[in-house]
């Protein structure tokens, strides 16, 4: 290839050319956000460069001076935006700016409907990066040198499905945006509306901002906002600086900023998002959490940093022990990584046990966005199992709202030794489980848990302040010890010998699909119900575990039926006439169909439900 050589054209990812048909075509209600999008990258990049020349120092500027720079052409309508950062070279251009590289984001497009009405306060609401340069430019130019190379490229767009790429020359490594300003975003050619958008939105940055090149007057304060003193920054500097760091666009619904002394030091600005992330079960699980070293970047999402379970949080940490020339391999088992690791999450779990006190409701919404991570810690932390269990909310058949178990086991029963729940995909379907028919009667509270975390946790931790927990859906959650209400008393010895020919015939029908058949204490309005044997697997983690194919094997429930119910009394008194078998045999599998229905299984049959049901419908009306 020559310098000469023609541009080459190229075509967007398909998600890409939606979300910019979106960005071209509808004005956003703030489009000023577009330059905090460039002067984020432009801060990043450095970051990256600094990184990459701790370990190999012929990458750095020649006079190891980081900045950004923003220069006006009035004449030929453009905005500049420059940095001389890491830049790119001509693969990184292809993926960074014409594919959707961010898992979560390439989701997030692929769910816009293309309506701009519709998408657009979604848009908003998650940001367009780099793209966002295309509501005020009908034409981007980026001019890029990667640190390290010595060819330049030239990348270049107006926006609408293609880009070309082609050959450039460029002095020094770094990044120029250049926008040509659309007809109806002159006001971005004005230096005094630069200065106050910058002074807005990018005061944050560490690094300085300059209006008209390299001995241009600085805009914004260029110290690193997390070293300032806490009181000096505004909650409006704070919520800027998260949409830097976390490329977020909520505000932060807890921001946390300190300074450690002692054994080590450290300083932590860490934000909780107001919303879930979108990233937030992606299996990586990785945190939004970027790691400096007395003010130079060093990594993002350092696992040894903070546990798997508190992935939501987004912020820096600025260490003032590690080295500075600490390579990210070198960072693994670092006992200084695991010392502020400690320090971060007895901070943030205090914090939060603060909240919860405090400001209950407000609390329910972190919990409503982040409970089901923060859950994972029960199993995955053990010294740090109470404090979270402290802060765990869950529905119950106590009634709206969320409880803790603390309420919990103080609304305890008497005679009541172990806290019930019962797991599920979905609430409303826990709620109404016939299961919870015998909890009720009693005034016995179930916990209705329904993340699939849950399923692990009570697993393996099982215990709270010396109270297992019990699932309602299996064989050992014994019920007798627990006494009913006035007035509901029955004479159970006396209806347990009655059902012993039912039982046993039951036992002998279905002998293939159960386990066994018992009399049940938990129903009181339903005919049947499965349950697990008591150790056996939950019948929903087992469901769950075959679904992710973890395991193969089903186990054989245990079918229960309710003495009291005029339908079991009936087929009881059938029996004791002597009835022909073919009815009962009929019932006997409907019955286990039915019971498999309200658990959310298949029936293995359809066919041979179906005949049975005719037969049945047809006996009862004479055919
Ligand atoms: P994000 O910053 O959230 O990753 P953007 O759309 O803002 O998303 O940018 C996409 C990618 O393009 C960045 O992750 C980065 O790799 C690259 N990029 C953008 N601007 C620059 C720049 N000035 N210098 C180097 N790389 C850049
Ligand atoms: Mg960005």
């Amino acid at each position: 290839m020559s310098q000469t050589a023609a541009p080459e054209t190229l075509s967007f990812q398909a998600e890409v050319g939606r979300l910019l048909d979106i960005v071209a075509h509808s004005l956003y209600s703030d489009r000023r956000v577009f330059l905090r999008e460039l002067i984020s990258n432009g801060s990043d990049a450095c970051d990256r460069r600094r990184y990459e020349a701790l370990t190999r120092p012929e990458l750095a500027p020649p006079d190891n001076e980081y900045r950004i720079e923003l220069i006006l052409d009035t004449q030929a309508r453009t905005l500049t935006v420059g940095d001389n950062g890491i830049g790119m070279n001509r693969a990184d251009l292809v993926e960074n700016l014409g594919t959707i590289a961010r898992s979560g984001t390439a989701a997030f497009v692929k769910s816009l409907t293309g309506d701009a009405k519709k998408d657009l306060p979604l848009i908003g609401q998650f940001g367009v990066g780099f793209y966002s340069a295309f509501m005020v430019a009908d034409r981007v130019t980026v001019e890029t040198r990667k640190a390290g190379d010595e060819q330049a490229w030239r990348w270049s767009s107006d926006g609408k499905g293609e880009f070309t790429l082609e050959l450039a020359e460029r002095k020094a490594p770094g990044t120029s945006v250049i926008l040509h300003m659309r007809e109806d975003a002159g006001e971005f050619l004005d230096p005094e509306n630069l200065r106050a958008v910058v002074r807005q939105y990018s005061d944050h940055v560490a690094i300085p901002i300059r209006l008209g090149g390299e001995k241009g007057e600085t805009l914004n304060r260029a110290s690193a906002l997390w070293m300032r003193p806490r009181n000096e920054v505004t909650a409006e500097q704070h919520k800027e600086f998260y949409h830097h760091v976390a490329h977020a666009f909520d505000e932060p619904w807890l921001t946390l900023h300190w300074r450690a002394e002692g054994k080590i030091e450290y300083t932590g600005l860490l934000y909780v998002p107001a919303s879930r992330t979108l990233d937030l079960f992606h299996p990586d699980r990785k945190h939004g959490v970027k790691l400096y070293v007395r003010r130079v970047f060093i990594t993002d999402g350092e696992k040894d940093l903070l546990p798997g379970y508190l992935r939501f949080l987004r912020g820096v940490i600025d260490s003032e022990d590690l080295p500075l020339n600490i390579s990210r391999e070198m960072l693994q088992n670092n006992p200084v990584l695991a010392l502020i690791r400690n320090g971060v999450v007895s901070r943030l779990l205090g914090e939060l046990e603060k909240k919860a006190k405090d400001s209950a409701e407000d609390y329910t919404k972190f919990w409503e966005s982040f409970g089901a991570v923060l859950k994972e810690g029960l199993y995955e932390d053990p010294p740090n199992r109470d404090k979270l269990f402290g802060l765990a909310r869950f529905a119950s058949t106590q009634g709206a709202g969320l409880h803790s178990l603390a309420d919990y086991v103080g609304r305890m029963k008497e005679g009541q030794e172990a806290i019930y729940y019962i797991a599920g995909d979905e609430q409303a379907a826990l709620a109404t489980s016939p299961h919870l028919e015998g909890y009720r009667k009693r005034g016995v509270e179930v916990l209705l848990l329904n993340d699939p975390v849950d399923e692990f946790w009570t697993a393996q931790v099982g215990v709270y302040r010396g109270k297992k927990f019990k699932s309602v859906t299996r064989g050992g959650a014994d019920l007798s010890k627990i006494p009913l209400p006035e007035g509901a008393e029955k004479k159970a010895t006396e209806a347990e010998a009655d059902m012993a020919p039912l039982l046993a015939l039951l036992r002998l029908t279905l002998q293939d699909a159960v386990k066994d058949v018992r009399v049940s204490q938990r129903l009181t309005d339903s005919p049947v119900c499965l349950v697990a044997d008591e150790n056996d697997l939950d019948i929903h983690l087992e469901r769950m575990l075959r679904l992710h194919k973890q395991i193969e094997k089903e186990s054989k429930r245990i079918l229960e039926i309710n003495p009291e119910h005029a339908l079991i009394r009936s087929l009881v008194a059938a029996l004791g006439k002597g009835t022909v078998s073919e009815p009962l045999n009929d019932a006997a599998f409907l019955l286990l169909d039915q019971a498999r229905l309200l658990e959310g299984e298949p029936i293995p049959d359809p066919a041979a439900f179906a005949r049975r049901m005719t037969a049945v419908l047809g006996r009862s009306f004479g055919a």
